[in-house]
């Protein structure tokens, strides 16, 4: 299995590289780096916390 090197950090809140499909593939999971604070998030997370906000705001 190869290992993608360059660049490879891992999401700070999931922990993962790559998202896998239903099917089994493995696909770049997209992540995005604050250069800020050093963050690592990926686009999952984001859209979790998305969901979160918007239902905050809701209630
Ligand atoms: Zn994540």
């Amino acid at each position: 299995m190869p290992v993608s090197s360059s660049g490879a950090y891992a999401c700070e809140y999931c922990g993962r590289h790559e998202r896998r499909s239903f099917l089994g593939f493995r696909r770049p999971l997209l992540r995005m780096t604050t250069s800020q604070f050093g963050a690592v998030i990926c686009v999952e997370c984001l859209d979790r916390a998305g969901d979160l906000l918007n239902r905050s705001y809701r209630h």
